[in-house]
């Protein structure tokens, strides 16, 4: 075969992870592996019950990409979930107790982490296709968001957290600012608890009509963190954790906000360098008042000036980057090679699920198009040093382990280490979208969709299995679902249309 390139051809180059003679070996290795799975196999058809019995989970004969580089991955091997956390990492495990779950068909890898997205706008799904930020704010902040009730806030953010767990997103961080009062907050909280999820609960202002959240009639931003620490968050081995979620503002007032947050130990996540209001070198005043710290995830960040993104380096904060949403609501170029070039790895989100997809394949292929189109244009530019391109594994890694690192999490999850609790995804590669199989990361990266979720794990239990959520009554999800959607169209006036 003539290949156009004489040296060096992608298609023929082993590539980060298996050659295609590796994997070659690895599915055949898979097909006799297969009849040797030991009676307690979870079928097909049998779904692995919500709460464990106590035995251990051994995922069994997968392709596994740990992407933790110490443990390595894998073309066949197992995973031995014991309790909440992952016990070992590597091909043959015996595990005579473990019910095991057949992953022979699967690349298993930790969950997708989502370091921002508003929840609460949970059944408010596409309801903006062609929406600017303007629009948004207009509609789904002023109209709608002013008028929830608490009943909406739990519909949505247990809605939008099953999207969650169902797209293989194991963690995500709620950036919750529809507290319009106490009530609010304790409903956001029941729907992240109720669906299982991983949360970090980032705890922001309430919506008004005007815009300004200090004139909600019940606001009790930000002092009330103090009770939701004390009433919901008091131990660190839970699957929710608090964060605050800062309004932007004068930079005195802001800070005196993140001093809130600090006095009960809570991370800070905020948008910044936002269209053209984002040029106003807010972090540089920040820095100012008190240098920054590492404790503050800064959203967007795709207008910032050098200085501000030097600020965030050496501060060692962490940065979300929302593609997708940023390049549909001119928010500015998503930032990644600017992240790249300042020596910071960023986090991926969703944002807004009012015109964004719930699931992470969206945003990983977002981030690195736009970055190797940076990239191409520069060299076409005639740049000499145009930049590196980023690799599928890099965004792969944005997707898992920096974002655990955003949420303050990356002890506990982002990667299969042993010791870690186990957020896991299998995802089926023996569906047309991706068989047969070359590259087990370009597979995820380049190819997969969340119709590829085939079962998720959160802290070692069971949340989706053989493609169907685990222990969810669909029918009340879909009435909850349909009776806020109704109540939250009257209240804020909005005309009902579907079409
Ligand atoms: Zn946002």
């Amino acid at each position: 075969m003539t290949h156009p390139f004489n040296s060096g051809c992608p298609c023929c180059l082993p590539r980060n992870g298996l050659s295609r003679r590796q994997f070659l070996r690895t599915t055949a290795a898979g097909v006799a592996a297969a009849p040797a799975l030991a009676a307690g196999v979870i079928g097909e058809a049998q779904a692995a019950p919500r709460a464990q019995s106590g035995r251990p989970i051994l995922l069994k004969g997968g392709c596994v990409l740990s992407l933790d580089r110490a443990v390595g991955d894998f073309e066949q091997a197992d995973v031995l979930i014991e309790g909440k956390k992952i016990s070992a990492v590597k091909p043959n495990i015996s595990a005579p107790n473990a019910q095991v779950i057949d992953a022979s068909k699967c690349i298993v890898m930790p969950g997708f982490v989502d370091t921002h997205r508003h929840m609460w706008q949970g059944f408010l799904r596409n309801v903006l296709p062609d929406g600017s930020l303007m629009d948004y704010i207009q509609v789904v902040q002023r109209k709608f968001g002013a008028n929830f009730v608490p009943d909406d806030v739990y519909a949505a953010d247990l809605l939008s957290a099953l999207g969650c767990i169902d797209a293989g997103v194991t963690t995500v961080l709620d950036w919750s600012h529809i507290h319009n009062s106490p009530e609010h907050s304790d409903a956001a909280i029941k729907g992240l608890q109720e669906s299982g999820v991983r949360a970090a609960f980032a705890y922001g202002t309430p919506q008004t009509v005007s815009g300004n959240w200090k004139e909600a009639p019940k606001n009790k931003f930000p002092g009330d963190i103090a009770r939701l620490r004390k009433q919901y968050f008091n131990s660190d081995d839970q699957l929710t954790t608090l964060f605050l979620a800062s309004p932007g503002g004068p930079p005195p007032e802001v800070m005196a906000i993140w001093k809130a947050a600090r006095d009960v130990g809570a991370r800070i996540t905020i948008h910044v360098g936002v269209g053209e209001f984002g040029r106003s070198a807010f972090l540089e005043k920040m820095h100012a008042i008190e240098p920054l710290k590492s404790d503050t995830t800064y959203i967007h960040c795709c207008t910032l000036n050098d200085t501000e993104w030097k600020l965030i380096k050496d501060s060692g904060g962490t940065v979300s980057i929302a593609g997708y949403v940023e390049t549909l609501m001119g928010h500015g170029n998503p930032p990644t090679q600017k992240a790249i070039d300042t020596g910071i790895r960023p986090s991926l989100s969703v944002d807004v699920e009012t015109s964004v997809p719930n699931d992470f394949f969206t945003q990983m292929r977002t981030v690195f198009s736009l970055q190797k189109n940076e990239v191409w244009a520069r060299r076409l530019g005639g740049e000499k040093d145009a930049g590196k391109f980023l690799t599928a594994r890099e965004v792969l890694e944005f997707a898992t382990i920096e974002g655990a690192r955003a949420n303050g999490l990356e002890k506990k999850v982002g990667t299969l280490t042993p010791g870690k609790e186990a957020d896991i995804v299998m995802l089926r590669h023996d569906r047309l979208n991706v068989m047969p199989m070359n590259n087990a990361v370009g597979a995820v990266v380049t190819s997969m969709g969340p119709q590829n979720v085939d079962t998720v794990l959160i802290a070692g239990k069971v949340m989706k299995r053989n493609g169907q959520l685990v222990g969810v009554d669909m029918n009340r999800i879909a009435r909850l679902g349909r009776q806020a959607q109704e109540r939250a169209y009257k209240a804020a006036n909005v005309p009902d249309k579907r079409v």
